[in-house]
């Protein structure tokens, strides 16, 4: 599986499935962005403010396997 990428307003959020070793630390950390029961199971939308955006980045940073890796929007 290759790399796919979660849009939201702030920053981005790209998963690659076969890293993933299931540890569940992303839905511990920020239940309200990764849920597995939905479609899709990662929703960058919902970090929206500067706060919620730095919560979503100290989530993806505790994935231990670097299945999950920001995508940061360019500065404008
Ligand atoms: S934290 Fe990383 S390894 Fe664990 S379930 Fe989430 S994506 Fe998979």
């Amino acid at each position: 599986m290759t790399r796919k990428t979660y849009r939201g307003p702030l920053v981005d959020v790209s998963f690659n499935g076969t890293m993933c070793r299931h540890a569940g630390e992303c839905v511990r950390g920020m239940p309200e962005v990764f849920d597995a029961g939905a479609g899709p199971w990662i929703n960058p939308e919902v970090a929206s403010t500067a706060d919620t955006a730095d919560r979503l980045r100290e989530a993806v940073s505790r994935c231990p396997s670097g299945a999950l890796a920001m995508v940061e929007h360019p500065e404008d």
